[in-house]
């Protein structure tokens, strides 16, 4: 039988390293609540000087990074005051980005619907923190972040890894410095700098250049296109533009595109960007005055830094209780998150998976606080909406994602689209309303934990790494 001082490692090793000069404990062994333990949790908060960072120090039971769709629907299930525990949650703005909105706001800054996030989750038992994630400690179970210009570390005993994603630019030279790419924030080459460059060019017949035969890039030249008719746009993909769901699917898309008068380039490998021309790999070369790079996502380089097992895209491999292979008291979830078994539907980028992704990590981490196994994470999808500017594509999916019954395409597809986008934040929403209730399709999918696996697969020894 494991003895208290094993069940309680997480805690007992936080207090070893915050106490270990005085070498007092703030949690005598004996007394110590564990997360684990069916008791209700006490709320922890402890402070400590870092000498080397010269700032205070503080103890969550879960810190949430990122508060994208997968950040928010984990803090807002677990800060449920009954369940007492204390819970941090980290971003970057207080503004909750909606990034499914980003093309928008090539044309116009997109008004938050969530302006004030620290506001939002006022009557919850999330303190939120505005700052920025420097690096993160698996083994010390410790973040660093900056906050208002300086560094200060805060401990964990469980992490939600939901730092979302960026567009990738480390695929072809030059996209970094030459091409603008739809991403959030204050870089000279964000979705804000894209917006100024577009309409600096407004008035002429400038040449845009959107490169990514995904979701993405088609929002992105159909908004530009759709805005600025007078702009030639050119869409430049390494397959077949809109080639991601079925061939319905695509040929609305392409249609659409067309009618716009986007112009489609299919089967062109960028090898090089200069300042004012893409080159190809069969020897093209396509002069842009705003190049548009929209070809691949990958996640912030934190997690691979920190030495957890992640994919080529720096994605956290989880396996399906969505915890780290490597570090399983960090658990990673939405565009940050790579599950390395079967998920119901595909794990794709999405506001749906993330959302649920998030919640179901919370789950885990209250099922351990309670000393229970819960059922592996899956989920189902229902439809998927594409904007093709002032059009859109919407279809219905089946619970494995694939496309079924029609294709809805032009300006009644973009209506219902805005409608389903606006559902999708009411998840946040209606979790913040009345936490714990919310549930998601396909939450079943994955068999229960059998009677044996609940006893071999005992909660306290599987958050130890290297399991
Ligand atoms: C233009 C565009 C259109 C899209 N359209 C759709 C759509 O129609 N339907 C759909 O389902 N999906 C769509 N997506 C994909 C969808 O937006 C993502 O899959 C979803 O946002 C992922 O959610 P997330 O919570 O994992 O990450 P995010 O929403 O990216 O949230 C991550 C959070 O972490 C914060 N963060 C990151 N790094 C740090 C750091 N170092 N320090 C502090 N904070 C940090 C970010 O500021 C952000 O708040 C679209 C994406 C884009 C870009």
């Amino acid at each position: 039988m494991l003895q208290g001082r094993d069940r309680n490692w997480p805690r007992a090793t936080v207090a070893r390293l915050l106490f270990s000069r005085s070498q007092r404990s703030p949690w005598p062994r004996r007394a110590t609540p564990s997360l684990f333990s069916k008791q209700k949790v006490r709320v922890q908060r402890k402070s400590s000087m870092s000498p080397s960072l010269g700032s205070s120090q503080e103890v969550y039971d879960v810190v949430v990074l990122g508060a994208g769709y997968a950040g928010m629907m984990a803090a807002l299930r677990l800060g449920r005051r009954r369940l007492g525990l204390r819970v941090a949650l980290v971003n970057g703005s207080e503004q909750f980005v909606e990034r499914v909105r980003l093309q928008e706001s090539m044309v116009a800054p997109v008004k938050p619907r969530i302006a004030s996030l620290s506001r939002y989750l006022r009557r919850t038992n999330v303190q939120f923190i505005r700052a920025r994630v420097l690096s993160l400690d698996p083994v010390r179970n410790m973040v660093t972040i900056e906050e208002d210009g300086s560094p200060r570390t805060i401990a964990f005993e469980q992490l939600i890894y939901a730092l979302g994603s960026h567009v990738d630019t480390d695929n072809a030279p030059g996209a970094l410095q030459h091409a603008f790419r739809l991403d959030p924030g204050e870089d000279p080459r964000s979705a804000a700098a894209l917006r100024a460059a577009l309409h600096a060019l407004a008035g002429c017949s400038a040449r845009v250049l959107a490169v990514g035969g995904g979701p993405l890039s088609v929002e992105a030249a159909g908004e530009a296109k759709s805005t600025w008719p007078n702009m030639s746009v050119t869409l430049l993909s390494l397959t077949s533009a809109g080639d991601f769901s079925s061939a319905k699917v695509q040929s609305v898309v392409r249609r659409d595109l067309t009618r716009l008068g986007v112009e489609l380039v299919d089967n062109e490998r960028v090898i090089e960007i200069e300042s004012n021309v893409v080159n190809t790999a069969s020897g093209r070369r396509f002069p842009f005055d705003i190049c548009i790079w929209a070809a691949g996502m990958r996640a912030p380089p934190i997690a691979t830094q920190a030495g957890l097992e992640v994919d080529a895209q720096d994605r956290v491999v989880v396996g399906t209780d969505l915890r780290s292979v490597s570090h399983p008291a960090i658990l990673a979830v939405g565009d940050s998150a790579h599950p390395n078994g079967p998920t119901g539907a595909p794990f794709r980028a999405s506001a749906l998976a993330a959302a649920v992704s998030g919640v179901y990590a919370a789950e885990q981490v209250i099922a351990r606080n309670q000393g229970r196994l819960i059922r592996p994470f899956s989920f189902s999808t229902f439809a998927q909406a594409v904007a093709v500017g002032r059009f859109a594509a919407l279809f219905p999916l089946d619970a494995n994602d694939h496309q079924m019954l029609f294709v809805l395409g032009g300006r009644a597809a973009s209506v219902l689209r805005s409608i389903l986008i606006w559902l999708v934040l009411h998840f946040i929403t209606f979790e913040r309303l009345l936490p714990g209730v919310q549930t998601w399709p396909g939450r079943k999918r994955a068999a229960a934990p059998s009677a044996s696996q609940k006893s071999a697969d005992r909660p306290d020894v599987q958050l130890k790494a290297g399991r």
